[in-house]
């Protein structure tokens, strides 16, 4: 099939330039270039129809010629119609009948109506127009030499344009027949444009030659369907149509005036569906001796391939995004692993090493130049590793599977055997598919050694256990001992002190009755006594007073002990007492030509406690004083603190003193701090011993503070309130 696709096209051009009137150069133009330097029928026929169209403004015009031949009438160009409808017409010179073939012969331009006229009944290309059929002759007006026919739509105000076109291409055309057989030529052109638009037409890209105005001069139907729309098609379409057109004539003189051999792309839409069309143009010039400068564009539709560009750059980039991810796990992986201080190996399915970490380096590589027993022991430790993986690999696999076991490993430096616990894990994807295993090699030297340790140190806490067991056990033993000698050293204890107390009570009977009857006889109750005989009664008196003092004394540490002399409690000033226990001794104190003061407290020291006790104890310490002292003299100061309730009872003297050495020891039971038999001073050493127990039982105490040669100070402190 051909088809002359000008044919649709041009008619939006063609009216901006059409014009009323033809002048002579126009003619000229046709006459010059087309008819003159075209010598082939067809294509002086349709350069003759066009010239028509752009000059004369007739829009719609077929040319017949006469084969000769085949004696038939036949289409051989059109404007403004489709190749089929210019094919359409054919009819035999025979039909004389046919209004066409009538009009051949006519004198005359005759007017045809569709319907009416026509044998067919209708004019292919016209529609219901009437058109005018003007036969094509030479310029001796023999109407039996009509080479040809021009059919135009009536009604065109250009009827002196369309004559004189009909004589000059009846004569070419004449011309043309007279040179050679124009059958035989037609036929031959026809084949070759037939065969021209089926390859142009089989291309897939739209093929467009256009000329330097972008006017399309040819187009193959992939190029129709973007950029020509027949009247009758939806004004969509049209716009689409119209819009590609100023597209592509933009895009055209861009190229021209840019880079003509250059492929550029060109956004188009689809007049089908009003998508988006992306394609690729390929501008050629050419340059046709007669035809002139034309240029031929190839579309190449890239939208898919666009698309696939874009996707399989987005592709691309997720696939780098994906290959940095996969490369910063790794890396990370890699840390992990290095910073790990087990040795770790990753191994693939088949269970080739892929990654390991440097403690691993250590038990599994070694040295191209290391000694051969290094590299025995490597592949000895290689070997036992590999054993235990295949164990995993080759057992029934399940996710997260694990596996543990103990492998003997060696040290290639130094032959050391490595006892290690092996951990090795299968990493599966998604799917459950085995992609490595990762094990990690524990050294259990160190849990070995601390096994051994902590053995030791059971069996060693054990036997300490036993240990401690015995002696508590002993200990237990000693203990009730010591409990049972106690017992038996407080009831010894116990009868001492009754043996004393009644000892005591005994010595005291026989010896209160001595100490009565001597001051008797001393006071001559028997008669006058002789001299010698009062001094040595004097003697037995003075004795006797001395062994009772020592008896009494015993008989109260013993009454102490034995808890026999209870407290008696009473309200008392102390301000008072002192002066009392000074009056009490005031014989002796006589005696000791010593200055005995008294400093009593400001404020009345009321004391609720056993009077006779603080009395004793006053007494005693006043006793000593005069007793250690000969000269200077004695204070005693009263001391009350209201806010502590405690008061105090100072006796300070200027007497020998006391060596701090002696401090503590003066105050246990017969310690003197002279105790050699020729001892200056009396006493028992009893009477601090006594003081002391005393002023336990007060809830106080008594100090000392003293020095050999500086004098003495004995204070006792007690509470205001005694406890009860
Ligand atoms: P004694 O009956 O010997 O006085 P004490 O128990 O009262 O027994 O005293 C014990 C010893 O403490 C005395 O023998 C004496 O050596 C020493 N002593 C007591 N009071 C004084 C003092 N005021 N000055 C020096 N020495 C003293």
């Amino acid at each position: 099939m051909t088809r002359q696709s000008a044919s649709s096209l041009p008619a939006r051009r063609i009216s901006r330039a059409a014009a009323p009137r033809v002048s002579a150069a126009a003619r000229l133009e046709l006459l010059d270039y087309f008819l003159v330097h075209h010598e082939d029928l067809s294509r002086c026929a349709q350069a003759s129809l066009e010239w028509l169209a752009r000059h004369a403004g007739v829009r719609r015009s077929i040319c017949l010629a006469i084969d000769g031949d085949a004696g038939l009438l036949v289409g051989v160009a059109g404007v403004g119609v489709s190749v089929e409808d210019v094919e359409e017409y054919s009819a035999p010179l025979t039909h004389t009948h046919d209004p066409i073939v009538r009009a051949l012969t006519a004198p005359v331009p005759t007017t045809l109506r569709p319907g009416r006229d026509n044998g067919h009944g209708r004019l292919p290309g016209f529609g219901a127009s009437p058109v005018l059929a003007v036969p094509l002759r030479n310029d001796r007006q023999d109407e039996a030499d009509a080479v040809g026919v021009l059919l135009v739509r009536t009604g065109t105000s250009v009827t002196g344009e369309v004559n004189w076109l009909a004589t000059v291409l009846g004569q070419k055309l004449d011309q043309i027949r007279g040179r050679g057989s124009m059958t035989g030529e037609l036929r031959k052109l026809r084949r070759e444009r037939a065969l021209f638009f089926t390859i142009i037409n089989s291309v897939t890209d739209p093929i467009m030659l256009t000329d330097t105005e972008g006017r399309l001069i040819i187009a193959n139907l992939r190029a129709e369907k973007l950029f020509a729309a027949s009247e009758e098609e939806s004004e969509g379409r049209r716009r689409a149509v119209e819009l590609n057109n100023m597209l592509f004539s933009a895009a055209l003189s861009r190229t021209v005036v840019e880079a003509p051999s250059e492929a550029r792309e060109l956004l188009l839409v689809d007049p089908s569906d009003g998508s988006d069309l992306l394609f690729e143009v390929l501008s050629t010039t050419v340059e046709d001796p007669r035809e002139g400068t034309g240029i031929v564009s190839v579309l190449r539709n890239i939208t898919d391939l666009r698309r696939a560009t874009e996707q399989i750059e987005e592709n691309y980039q997720r696939l780098r995004i994906a290959e940095a991810a996969v490369r910063a796990e790794r890396d990370r992986l890699n840390l992990i692993i290095d910073s790990v201080a087990d040795p770790i190996i990753v191994t693939d399915q088949s269970g080739a090493t892929v990654l390991m970490n440097a403690p691993s380096e250590e038990l599994f590589t070694v040295a191209a130049e290391a000694p051969s027993t290094a590299q025995r022991t490597v592949q000895s430790n290689d070997a036992h590793f590999s054993s235990f993986i295949s164990g995993l690999l080759l057992g029934e696999s399940g996710p997260g599977e694990i596996r543990r076991g103990e492998i003997g490993l060696m040290n290639p430096l130094t032959g050391e055997p490595i006892p290690v616990e092996a951990i090795a894990g299968k990493v599966l994807t998604e799917t459950g598919e085995l992609t490595a295993v990762v094990t990690i090699l524990h050294d259990r030297r160190e849990a070995l050694e601390r096994t051994r340790l902590y053995e030791q140190l059971r069996s060693a806490s054990d036997e300490l256990q036993m240990r401690v067991q015995s002696a508590t056990a002993e200990l237990a033993t000693q203990n009730e001992l010591l409990r049972r000698q106690a017992i038996e050293l407080e009831q010894a204890s116990r009868l001492k002190s009754q043996f004393l107390a009644n000892m005591s009570h005994e010595f005291r009977t026989p010896l209160n009755a001595i100490l009565g009857y001597t001051p008797m006889l001393l006071q001559g109750a028997a008669g006058d006594l002789h001299a010698k005989v009062r001094r040595q009664l004097t003697r037995i008196d003075s004795n006797g007073r001395h062994l009772l003092t020592i008896i009494n004394e015993i008989l109260d540490i013993t009454r102490i002990e034995a808890g026999k002399m209870p407290m008696q409690i009473s309200e008392f000033n102390l301000n008072e007492l002192v002066p009392e226990v000074m009056a009490e001794l005031d014989p002796v104190i006589s005696r000791s030509k010593l200055t005995v003061t008294c400093r009593l407290s400001a404020q009345p020291p009321i004391m609720v406690s056993d009077r006779q006790k603080v009395k004793q104890v006053i007494v005693n310490l006043l006793s000593n004083a005069l007793k250690f002292t000969h000269q200077g003299g004695i204070e005693i100061g009263v001391d009350f603190d209201g806010a502590a309730r405690l008061s105090s009872i100072a006796v300070a003297d200027t007497g020998i003193g006391i060596a701090p050495e002696h401090h503590d020891t003066i105050f246990e039971d017969f310690r003197q701090v002279d105790d050699s038999p020729s001892r200056q001073y009396g006493g028992t050493g009893l009477g601090l011993a006594i003081c002391r127990r005393l002023a336990n039982a007060l809830g106080g105490r008594i100090t000392v503070q003293s020095n050999v040669g500086e004098g003495s100070t004995f204070t006792l402190t007690i509470p205001a309130e005694a406890p009860q």
